[in-house]
């Protein structure tokens, strides 16, 4: 048998095994399998980016609380303001100050009141996310079940189809077969064919002259359009 014979009768039976393949994975078992991991990876790193978040509100909190306590000590010169005013201080100077520090107060409301605001709508998506995530890892574990139950009820016939083409593998060189394997891995199928009025059977595409000559029996050529191996007519 040539190797043409071999490997085309090899890739017949492959055929088979390419299209119950496909049917799994465009199955809606698969989708929704991969839909859920797919949320949770995203879930996952949005929680991250919330976890990096919530630290910066930390500090954010942290510096409030610094500029309050400096505010507080500067009350505190306003304690003795009677002695001072006895010993002949300047009223206007302290007046000065004292509206400064409530413009300050007021300043520091607004920030406080902003931060709250923002910590407790982080801390809402949070849990929200949260939630959904304890939802979606319920739905994964099941789309994962009943995945793994597709591909259990179609086993028995995968494992018909390798037996034969383990039957059909030894008529087929090991270095044909490793070409035809590497292209397969590539999801390009059919993998091999036939020159056919010297153009590619698949996409039409006519390979270079001086590559087509050079063809002999057993010998072969990849379309430049579509990367399947082709074989002389
Ligand atoms: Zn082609």
């Amino acid at each position: 048998m040539s190797q043409l014979q071999a490997i085309l009768n090899y890739q017949k039976i492959d055929e088979e095994l390419y299209a119950l393949e496909r049917e799994l994975s465009s199955s809606k078992e698969r989708k929704e399998y991969v839909q859920a991991k797919k949320f949770l990876m995203s879930a996952a790193e949005k929680l991250d980016l919330l976890d990096v978040k919530a630290k910066q509100l930390e500090g954010e909190v942290a510096a409030l609380a610094k500029k309050a306590a400096e505010a507080e000590e500067t009350l505190k010169d306003f304690s003795n303001v009677d002695e001072l005013m006895e010993n002949g201080a300047d009223v206007a100077f302290y007046k000065k100050n004292a509206l400064a520090l409530l413009e300050q107060f007021k300043k520091l409301k607004a920030s406080l009141n902003a931060l709250i605001a923002t910590i407790n709508a982080t801390d809402e998506e949070y849990k929200k996310l949260k939630k959904q995530v304890l939802t979606m890892q319920k739905q994964y574990k099941e789309a994962q079940e009943k995945y793994a139950a597709v591909k259990d009820s179609r086993e028995e016939e995968r494992q018909a189809i390798e037996a034969r083409l383990k039957e059909a593998k030894k008529d087929v060189s090991p270095e044909t077969m490793e070409r035809y394997l590497n292209k397969r891995k590539e999801k390009i199928f059919p993998v091999v064919g036939q020159l056919h009025d010297k153009r590619c059977p698949y996409c039409g595409m006519e390979p270079p002259l001086a590559a087509v000559n050079k063809l002999t029996a057993g010998s072969t050529i990849e379309c430049d359009s579509c990367h399947r191996i082709l074989y002389g007519e």
